[in-house]
């Protein structure tokens, strides 16, 4: 007895968690604020300054890609606590 059938199972439970994190990924992007909505919610910003950190008040914050360098979901960290602060799609 061999158990071939047992491939494409396999390839459709991938498939399936694959899709589940991704899905569960990108709703965590859409739950962080956008930069107008953080930048509003700083207090005491002032238009035109650089965004700061809301937990630290670091000033470094690095833009990545959410599903890789050239996504175009990106995401803004905080290089002094590693939080997710903001997000931008371009
Ligand atoms: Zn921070």
């Amino acid at each position: 007895m061999n158990h071939f059938y047992l491939i494409p199972f396999l390839l459709l439970c991938g498939l399936f968690y694959g899709m589940t994190f991704a899905v569960l990924k990108l709703n965590r992007w859409k739950a962080l604020p956008t930069e107008e909505q953080y930048l509003a919610s700083l207090a005491g910003h002032l238009a035109g300054q650089p965004a700061q950190c809301s937990h630290c008040a670091s000033a470094t914050i690095e833009e990545r890609g959410e599903w890789g360098r050239n996504s175009q979901e990106r995401v803004f960290v905080c290089q002094g606590c590693g939080r997710k602060l903001y997000r931008s799609q371009h």
